[in-house]
C-alpha cells in the first residue's frame, strides 16, 4: 500500500494542511488525485507518496482516524517541477496564503488542482502500421507521404489526400492514435539582426556581463535601447542552450515588444498571457515543460512556467502595477522572478525608465546592481510644456483643451504627423449632481459616484461595473430640475477634439472601446497605419508604444492622480507623466509633450517635465519618510471583506486586539463599500517584515475566528 499526503482543492485556511489517503498505485508529487472528502469528493494535489507496511487498522490505531482510499489518480506524471513545488511553499510563507492557492495560481486552468469540467484536447494522428496492404497508386502516394513524415495529424492528411486518407485507415495501412493537441510554433515573419550597440548600451552590457551579481536594475530613459539589451543578453543565453523569460506588463498594450522578440528569435518563442484560452495556455505550458519553447514573452503568470534551465529573466517596466496579483495569493511577480533567478543561477534584469521607489532604493543600497542609461538612442528628450489649467479657466478658455495644446495639435495635423492625447478617465462626465438637492448619483452597490457614458446613454460604476439608464429625475429627491455635469472623460475629450478640428480622424482606446478580444491590437495597428491622426485614451496608451510619426503627446488633467489619498498616488502620477513623454518623438523628428495640470509647481509634475527621475525619487522619499511609508517600512494589510458589517467589524477588531509585536497596528479602518461588500482593515506597519509575518501566521494558526472573509496583502501596492 501507498500512503499519500495531499493538499485539498479548497483554498480555505482551515484546510491548509495535507490530508492522508491510501492508494494501491503510485502517485507523483505534483499530480492530481481524486479523493473522498467530507460527504463528497475533491481534487487533491499530491505532496508525497510513500510505501507503507502498516495495514489500514494499524494506521487507524496510530493516527487516530481511519484513512480512506483515494478514488483515482488523475495525472500520470507530475504537473510541476520540483522547483515549482518548492516555490509554491515559499510563496505560501511569503504571502501568508494557503498552499493550494499557490499551486492553483501557478498552473494553467486545464490542470489546476480544482474540480472542473475542463478537458485536455486530443487529436487523431496516423502513422504506418505493421501490416502490408494492397494500395492504389494514389493511395501509395499518400502512404509514402505518411512514411516520410513519420506521423501526421489525421486532419492534415485528409486535407492533403481527401480521397485516400480514409482508405489507408480502412485497409489498415496506417494506425490511428491519439495525441495531445499541441501548440504550433510561432510563425516566423521577417528576421531582424541585432543592432550594433551604442556606446551607452555597450557599457551597460559590459557592466551586466562582467559582474556576478544576481539582480540588476537597468534604469534607462524610454528609447534608450533597453529592449535591445534584453535581446542581446537573451541571444547569449540561448547560445548556451538555456531558456529565457521576458516578462511584460500587458501583452495587448505592448505588441511591438512581441514583434521585436519574434523577429529576433522566430519559432523558439512562446507567448503567454491572459488573452489565451485555457487550451492555448496549457499547450504553451507543455511546450515550456518539454523544452520546445526557448524564449517566453509573457505577463505575470508566465513567471510560473516550468522552465528546466533558465539562463536569463527580464522584467520590463518593472514598476508596473500589473505585476502584483490582487487576489490571494497576493504575490509580486518580481519576488518570484528573483527567487527563480536564484534557483537557476541566472541573472534577473529589472528594466524601467521609472523604477518603483522600492526597487530604486534597493539599487542604491547595492541589493540590486544599478546600471544607468541616460540618453535616448536617436533623439534628445522631448520638449515639455506645462500648461496651468487654473490660468486657462481664469481667462475663460476651454477647461478641456488649452489654446496652447490646440495650437500644437493644429501644427501636427498640418504636417501630417500624429498626436496622442492621454486622459486617465473614461466616459463623458465623471459625475452628475442634482441641481436641487446637490446629491451626486452614486452606485447602489458601492460608495462611489457613477460616470455618465453619453454614447450609450448610461451611468456606469467603474468599480463594480453596474450600469443603469441615465435617470430623468433625481434618485434622492425626485426633482426633475436636471443635473450638473462634473468632470470629463475620454468620450467628452473626443467630442471636444472633433469640435475643434473639423474632419480630424480619431481613435479612442479605453475600457469601453476595448472590451472585445483583439480590440487593443486593432486600434493600435490602425493608428500605426496612420488611419487616424489622433489616438486618445486612458493610461493604457501610455505604455510601451513606439510610433515614429507621433511628435506630440498631450496629457489632460495630468495631475488628477496627485489628489488621491494613497501613499503611492504621487509615484503613479509621475510614472504616467514620464511614460507619456516617452511616447513622443521616437522617430526622426523631435517630440513635444504638453502637460495640462492644475498644480504646475508640484514636484511630480516638475520632475516629469525634466524627465528627472532621481530628483523625483529624492523628493518623494522625504514624504515616505515623514509618513513612515515603504520603502522605509513594510506594510501588511489585513482586510476583511464581507456582506455582513458585524462580521467584518468583529473580525477586524479581533485581529487588531490579538496581533501585536514590535510594529504598529493601525485600525480598524473602514473602507468604501464595493459591490455590496463592506471592507474593514487593520494595517501593520514596521521595520521587520519577518516578525510581522510571523505574528500574522501565529494569529491564523491559533485563532478560533472564522477567517473566510480575510484577505492578506503583504507589501500592498495601494491602500485604496
Ligand atoms: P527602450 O526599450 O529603452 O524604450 P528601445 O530598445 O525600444 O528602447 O530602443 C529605442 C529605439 O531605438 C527603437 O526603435 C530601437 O529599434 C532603436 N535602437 C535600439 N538600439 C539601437 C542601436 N544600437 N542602434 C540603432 N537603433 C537602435
Ligand atoms: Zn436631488
Ligand atoms: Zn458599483
Amino acid at each position: 500500500m501507498k500512503l499519500i499526503q495531499c493538499w485539498i482543492e479548497h483554498p480555505i485556511r482551515k484546510l491548509d494542511q495535507t490530508f492522508a489517503y491510501l492508494s494501491d498505485v503510485q502517485a507523483e508529487q505534483g499530480a492530481r488525485v481524486e479523493v473522498p472528502f467530507g460527504h463528497g469528493r475533491a481534487v487533491g494535489f499530491v505532496e508525497s507518496c510513500t510505501d507503507t507496511a502498516e495495514t489500514p487498522e494499524q494506521l487507524k490505531a496510530r493516527l487516530g482516524f481511519s484513512v480512506k482510499k483515494i478514488i483515482r489518480v488523475l495525472d500520470e506524471s507530475s504537473l510541476i517541477t520540483p522547483e515549482l513545488h518548492d516555490l509554491a511553499l515559499w510563496m505560501k510563507e511569503q504571502t501568508l496564503s494557503t498552499a493550494i492557492s499557490c499551486f492553483q495560481a501557478m498552473l494553467p486552468g486545464k490542470v489546476k488542482p480544482i474540480s472542473s469540467k475542463q478537458k485536455i484536447l486530443f487529436e487523431k494522428y496516423v502513422r504506418l502500421s505493421q501490416e502490408t496492404a494492397d494500395l492504389t497508386p494514389k493511395e501509395l502516394e499518400a502512404y509514402l507521404y505518411v512514411k516520410q513524415t513519420g506521423e501526421i495529424s489525421y486532419h492534415d492528411l485528409r486535407q492533403k489526400y481527401p480521397g485516400q486518407a480514409h482508405a489507408l485507415v480502412e485497409k489498415n495501412a496506417v494506425d490511428i492514435f491519439e495525441k495531445e493537441k499541441a501548440a504550433q510554433d510561432h510563425p516566423v515573419g521577417s528576421r531582424s539582426l541585432p543592432f550594433v550597440l551604442s556606446d551607452q548600451q555597450k557599457r551597460a552590457m559590459e557592466e551586466i556581463e562582467g559582474s556576478e551579481d544576481p539582480v540588476y536594475l537597468l534604469h534607462g530613459a524610454t528609447g534608450s535601447g533597453k529592449t535591445e539589451i534584453y535581446l542581446q543578453l537573451a541571444e547569449k543565453a540561448l547560445q548556451k542552450g538555456k531558456q529565457v523569460l521576458i516578462l511584460v506588463p500587458e501583452i495587448a498594450l505592448t505588441p511591438q515588444m512581441i514583434e521585436r522578440v519574434a523577429a529576433r528569435f522566430g519559432t523558439a518563442l512562446a507567448i503567454y498571457h491572459s488573452g489565451l484560452n485555457a487550451q492555448q495556455k496549457y499547450e504553451q505550458y507543455r511546450r515550456v515543460m518539454n523544452g520546445k519553447a526557448e524564449v517566453v514573452v509573457g505577463t505575470r503568470s508566465a513567471v510560473f512556467l516550468p522552465f528546466h534551465d533558465l539562463g536569463l529573466i527580464v522584467m520590463d517596466e518593472e514598476h508596473d502595477a500589473s505585476y502584483k496579483q490582487e487576489n490571494q495569493p497576493s504575490y509580486h511577480c518580481r519576488d518570484v522572478a528573483i527567487w527563480r533567478g536564484k534557483f537557476h543561477h541566472c541573472k534577473v534584469i529589472l528594466g524601467s525608465a521609472t523604477p518603483s521607489l522600492d526597487t530604486y532604493a534597493r539599487a542604491l543600497k547595492h541589493v540590486y546592481h544599478l546600471v544607468v542609461m541616460k540618453d535616448r538612442i536617436n533623439q534628445s528628450l522631448p520638449k515639455v510644456t506645462i500648461v496651468s489649467m487654473k490660468d486657462c479657466i481664469r481667462h475663460g478658455d476651454s477647461y478641456i483643451l488649452s489654446e496652447q495644446l490646440k495650437q500644437k495639435i493644429h501644427e501636427r495635423l498640418v504636417r501630417k504627423e500624429q498626436v496622442i492625447l492621454l486622459l486617465n478617465r473614461r466616459g463623458y462626465n465623471t459625475q452628475l449632481r442634482c441641481r436641487k438637492c446637490g446629491e451626486v448619483i452614486t452606485c447602489p452597490h458601492c460608495d462611489l459616484a457613477m460616470s455618465y457614458h453619453r454614447e450609450e446613454g448610461r451611468m456606469k460604476c467603474h468599480a463594480c461595473g453596474y450600469e443603469m439608464i441615465r435617470p430623468r429625475v433625481c434618485p434622492k429627491c425626485g426633482s426633475s430640475e436636471g443635473f450638473l455635469t462634473l468632470g470629463f472623460g475620454t468620450e467628452r475629450l473626443e467630442q471636444e477634439v472633433h469640435a475643434c478640428f473639423e474632419g480630424v480622424r480619431t481613435l479612442r482606446m479605453d475600457a469601453d472601446t476595448t472590451s472585445r478580444k483583439d480590440s487593443h491590437e486593432k486600434i493600435l495597428a490602425a493608428f500605426g497605419r496612420h488611419e487616424a491622426d489622433i489616438l486618445l485614451g486612458t493610461q493604457m496608451i501610455a505604455k510601451g508604444l513606439d510610433y515614429p510619426n507621433v511628435t506630440l503627446v498631450g496629457v489632460i488633467n495630468g495631475d488628477d492622480g496627485l489628489k488621491r489619498t494613497d501613499f503611492r498616488s504621487c509615484e503613479t502620477s509621475f510614472d504616467l507623466l514620464m511614460q507619456a513623454g516617452g511616447r513622443s518623438g521616437r522617430g526622426e523628428q523631435n517630440g513635444e509633450v504638453v502637460y495640462q495640470v492644475f498644480d504646475p509647481d508640484h514636484y511630480a509634475v516638475q520632475c516629469a517635465a525634466h524627465q528627472d527621475y532621481v530628483s523625483f525619487f529624492q523628493n518623494e522619499m522625504l514624504f515616505r519618510r515623514a509618513g513612515q511609508y515603504p520603502p522605509y517600512t513594510y506594510l501588511i494589510a489585513l482586510t476583511v471583506i464581507a456582506s455582513d458589517q458585524k462580521y467584518a467589524d468583529h473580525l477586524a477588531l479581533k485581529i487588531k486586539n490579538e496581533i501585536s509585536g514590535n510594529f504598529k497596528v493601525i485600525g480598524v479602518i473602514s473602507l468604501l463599500k464595493i459591490q455590496d461588500r463592506v471592507r474593514s482593515r487593520v494595517l501593520l506597519k514596521g521595520k521587520n517584515l519577518e516578525e510581522m509575518r510571523n505574528a500574522v501566521q501565529y494569529f491564523i494558526d491559533h485563532t478560533d475566528a472564522d477567517l473566510k472573509g480575510l484577505r492578506i496583502d503583504v507589501n500592498p501596492l495601494t491602500l485604496d
